[in-house]
């Protein structure tokens, strides 16, 4: 077994690593009920910073609300728990951090109404999610899952069966990353991640709609980019939008702010990534260290 971290969160206990398991036969594992959040830690020298711990809490919170699943922690004690299992490895580098609440009752049920839930938290070091320097993508064949079916605004697990399929389509043909367009036709999503066009120096992004997980990120990314004094508005895209756009990127915790310079075999742009692409992601990673004050808002130091 590959040992990412010397400690996990669970249950209200720091474990060691081999010790965090569970049975087989548990709800979550197979119905794909749980709940999941995906944060980043920045070392930054001297510390380290989570971004926008609040935000990923309250989505966090909102999606358990959504499945119909209670959270056996308050919220204050899901924050601290949250800092405890990165604290309890003494991490001094960047990590990734993976809160999962899960239906965790033994059973083939399901009627979840009754059935009890386990909160882990496994952090662990973690540097780039996709290639830096510009990605290419296409367009796959599986759409975003509209929310008549599941609801996209919650991270549950289940539905990340729709990003697995649309990823494996994506690499199996070659690129590093899919394209999702919605029941009508409308590029709304990366697997993992929201999408941004430039057009005329424009920002460009689909609204939360029926197909969108309202990314931490496409928030800060929309923040950071009006104040830069950049238009930002919210409509959907096409097609032939993203393939003929000035600049493309791609945003999540994950993926932070990743250029997108081809698409299904079209260059976007000149092919690399764009100047404002490239503005947005040196603000932003200056933003996540905590080296710009004005955004001191959104960083919760670990130690
Ligand atoms: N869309 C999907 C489907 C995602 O999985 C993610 C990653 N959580 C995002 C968008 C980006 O969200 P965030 O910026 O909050 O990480």
């Amino acid at each position: 077994m590959k040992i990412y971290a010397q400690y996990v969160w669970l249950n209200g206990r720091v474990v060691r690593w081999e010790d965090a398991k569970i049975h087989v036969m548990i709800h979550a594992l197979h119905y794909g009920t749980s709940i999941f959040e995906g944060l980043r830690g920045y070392w930054n020298g001297e510390n380290l910073l989570i971004f926008r711990l609040d935000e990923h809490l309250e989505r966090m919170f909102k999606s358990a609300k959504i499945l119909g699943v209670k959270v056996p922690y308050t919220r204050q004690e899901v924050r601290n728990a949250i800092i405890e299992a990165v604290r309890a490895n003494h991490f001094r580098e960047d990590v990734y951090i993976r809160p999962i609440l899960f239906v965790s009752t033994p059973t083939v049920t399901l009627d979840i109404r009754d059935l009890d839930t386990s909160l882990a938290i496994i952090a662990f070091p973690f540097g780039k999610y996709l290639p830096p320097g510009g990605i290419r993508a296409t367009v796959v064949s599986w759409r975003r899952v509209h929310n008549t079916m599941l609801p996209v605004m919650a991270k549950i697990g289940g539905i990340y069966v729709n990003s697995v399929l649309a990823l494996a389509e994506a690499r199996n043909r070659g690129y590093d990353e899919a394209l999702l367009a919605d029941i009508n036709g409308y590029i709304v999503e990366g697997s993992g991640e929201n999408v941004f066009v430039v057009r005329n120096g424009a920002l460009y992004t689909p609204p939360i709609h029926q197909s969108i997980l309202e990314g931490i990120t496409r928030d800060t990314v929309i923040t950071l980019s009006r104040d830069l004094g950049i238009k930002v508005e919210e409509k959907p895209i096409t097609r032939e939008e993203v393939y003929t756009a000035d600049e493309l990127f791609l945003v999540g915790t994950a993926a932070e702010v990743t250029p997108v310079v081809e698409v299904d075999g079209r260059a976007i742009g000149d092919g690399k990534p764009g100047p404002i692409t490239t503005k947005i992601a040196t603000l932003y990673a200056d933003v996540v260290r905590g080296r710009i004050e004005k955004y001191s808002r959104w960083v919760t130091l670990v130690y």
